[in-house]
């Protein structure tokens, strides 16, 4: 359904443009009466195919979808990319417009976090990994997302909220978060958006110049590497082979490592169960990250 045709208020994209909390709980107070599912996409915007992945997925499913856009200063470290974060708001509305979005929420930081704001959501243990490393991106990014997200779900209350596997290690502590916290809306995480080589869609990609962009895509190279020659053989010569596609392009990895995909906790070899092979590196001015849920073949066929 389109809650907006009838009085969008951004008139362009045919979206109800809402920047107040309050605003948003009155424009859903209705649908939720009369029984309409909603659900909820949380982004930092500067949408890309695999943001509207998550969109088209939420149209199609939910009677009621709203978007939030919000480049959550909690997240990003001192010195990390906050300023320079891409963004494009009048674009991320018509994308959001075309793909059946009937709300976008797009609050200034101060709605998000008021003067004297001093509670946080924290997922212990599995995000304390890869870029949960105090040496890197620290768990204090993962607190800032699961603090955003539980605020959004407070807010919007939603049926259902969508996530991307790109962000594995988020999707997870989000997934926690709302188990621990008894937050009654189910979390689904969709498969990660890819360009023709490869590359995993992401707003950062837009800080990688040619050459870089090009040499990028052997992140997504070694992963297929790392599932191919697990498969054959074994996780640890998996391991290697992705090393050494790296290698060869001159990349050397911040982590690249095998973990379980729900408690992050380190893998040796494949157990009949899925485990998650995760990659971060610096190409030129951006980080990037990627991973590959290698499933056991018998796990294939089904
Ligand atoms: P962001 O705007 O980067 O915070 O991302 C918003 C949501 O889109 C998160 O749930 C991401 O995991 C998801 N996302 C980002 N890139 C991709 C991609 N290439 N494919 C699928 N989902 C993605």
């Amino acid at each position: 359904m389109n809650l907006s045709t009838t009085n969008p208020s951004h008139a362009k994209s045919g979206v109800n443009l809402l920047r107040a909390k309050q605003d948003l709980r009155d424009a859903l107070a209705w649908p939720r009466r009369t029984g309409y599912s909603i659900g909820l996409v949380p982004t930092m915007g500067y949408l890309h195919e695999g943001h509207l992945s998550l969109l088209r997925a939420a149209a199609s499913r939910c009677d009621v979808v709203v978007m939030s856009l919000f480049v959550n200063p909690a997240q990003f470290r001192p010195g990390e990319d906050l300023e320079r974060y891409p963004r494009d708001e009048e674009r991320d509305l018509a994308l959001a417009g075309e793909a059946g979005v009937d709300i976008v929420y797009a609050p200034p930081v101060e709605e998000v976090y008021p003067q004297g704001f001093a509670t946080h959501v924290e997922v212990e243990g599995l995000t304390e990994v890869l870029c949960g490393d105090p040496d890197r991106r620290g768990p204090e990014h993962f607190r800032g997302v699961t603090t955003v997200v539980a605020k959004l779900f407070n807010t919007v209350q939603p049926d259902v909220a969508y996530f991307g596997q790109k962000d594995a290690q988020q999707a997870a502590a989000i997934r926690r978060m709302a188990r621990d916290l008894d937050f009654s809306v189910k979390v689904e995480v969709l498969p990660t958006v890819r360009e023709d080589d490869g590359l995993a869609m992401s707003s950062r990609n837009a800080y990688l110049m040619a050459e870089e962009r090009d040499r990028a895509a052997v992140l997504s190279r070694a992963l297929r590497a790392a599932e191919q020659t697990t498969l054959d053989d074994s996780l640890a010569a998996g391991l290697d082979a992705a090393r050494r596609e790296l290698e060869a392009a001159g990349i050397e990895p911040e982590y690249l490592e095998a973990r379980d995909p729900e408690e992050m906790t380190p893998v040796a070899e494949l157990n009949g169960r899925p485990v998650l092979v995760a990659v971060a590196a610096q190409v030129g001015a951006a980080r990037l990250i990627d991973n590959v849920l290698i499933r056991p073949r018998d796990q294939k066929l089904r």
